[in-house]
């Protein structure tokens, strides 16, 4: 369905499953979900909508829980509508937020460029990799970035420069009610050659070590400083477990997967058993990585 304004040139669907729209392919209905046809519909779309009405950012929804109820306001998809990208300068990456991570590390390589190759196991959109400061392999996102755009609730576009945000592990924080519109990355000139190479290792590495054919957010919960989540799930003997449809990977204990037939209400009381049963026998207290849709961290 065409979004019901003449001069909006998106998609809007009402009522749509936003279970079709994330990785672990749970989640109830958003009440409107909107594709935006590129950056200046965007802001045409948001110039016009009620301030009152919740809006909600999905990239690829990999690292999102969306409670089975769903979500009461407007989602806005990014990934299939802002999707341009292009080499700016010699060393310059510039890629709207749609733009899936696997594209973008494969395009740098292609261009001679590389410090982007951990991007290409991420299953997420360069905006969720920027909220997220996704990371891999010692690489992380944030260290890439020259300068973004955001846009705000009212439509207003901004330029931010890195001083702008505080970054950590699995963690950005910015000027309030900004969303990320673009990117530019700065590169390094290199061997475009070894950068796929280097990308092919990468990928099998993950494949050898992570359930990826499988329904799941990836990792859960970030890893407690000097140790990993994973090691510490399998030491209680969790590794296995499972909850309804939700069950802790075999291959990867702080992977959560859908064994086909799990609610959100199975994955998020599963997070919780884990996160209370790793506090009670260790002491450590784990902080789940994934976002709920409605509650910030879950
Ligand atoms: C198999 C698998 C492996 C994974 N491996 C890794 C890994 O190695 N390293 C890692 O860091 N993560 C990993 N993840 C998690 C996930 O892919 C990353 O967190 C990714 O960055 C999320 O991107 P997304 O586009 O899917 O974001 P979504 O899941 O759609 O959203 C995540 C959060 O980002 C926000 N967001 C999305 N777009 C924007 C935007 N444009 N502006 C502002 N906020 C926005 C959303 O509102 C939400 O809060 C993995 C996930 C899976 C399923």
């Amino acid at each position: 369905m065409v979004a019901n304004r003449t001069d909006l040139r998106g998609e809007l669907r009402e009522h749509e499953p936003l279970a079709r729209h994330t990785s672990w392919r749970v989640g109830g209905p958003a009440r409107r979900f909107y594709r935006p046809a590129d950056a200046d519909d965007l802001v045409a779309f948001l110039r016009q909508l009620d301030p009152s009405e919740p809006v909600f950012w999905l990239g690829l929804g990999s690292n999102l829980l969306v409670p089975d109820a769903g979500f009461q306001g407007t989602v806005i998809q990014t990934q299939g509508s802002l999707t341009r990208m292009e080499q700016r300068g010699d060393t310059g990456l510039y890629a709207e937020s749609g733009v899936a991570c696997a594209k973008l590390a494969r395009y740098a390589a292609r261009q001679g460029l590389v410090g982007a190759e951990f991007l290409a196991g991420i299953p997420g959109t360069l905006g969720g990799a920027l909220a997220m400061n996704a990371g891999a392999w010692g690489g992380e996102t944030w260290s890439q970035v020259a300068g973004v755009r955001t846009i705000d609730r009212h439509g207003q576009v901004r330029a931010r420069s890195p001083a702008d945000f505080t970054v950590g592990y699995r963690e950005v924080k910015g000027p309030e009610g900004e969303w990320f519109l673009d990117a530019l990355l700065e590169l390094a000139p290199g061997d475009g050659e070894a950068g796929m190479g280097r990308i092919r290792e990468l990928l099998e590495q993950r494949a050898r070590t992570q359930p990826t054919g499988l329904p799941s957010c990836g990792s859960v919960f970030r890893n407690p400083p000097g140790d990993h989540a994973a090691r510490l799930i399998e030491s209680i003997g969790l590794k296995g477990y499972r909850l309804g449809g939700a069950q802790v990977s075999e291959k990867h204990a702080n992977f959560i997967i859908n064994t086909g037939a799990a609610s959100a209400r199975d994955i998020g009381s599963l997070i919780e058993h884990v996160r209370r049963e790793v506090e009670r026998q260790t002491g450590v207290r784990l902080v789940p990585e994934v976002r709920m849709v409605g509650g910030g961290s879950q």
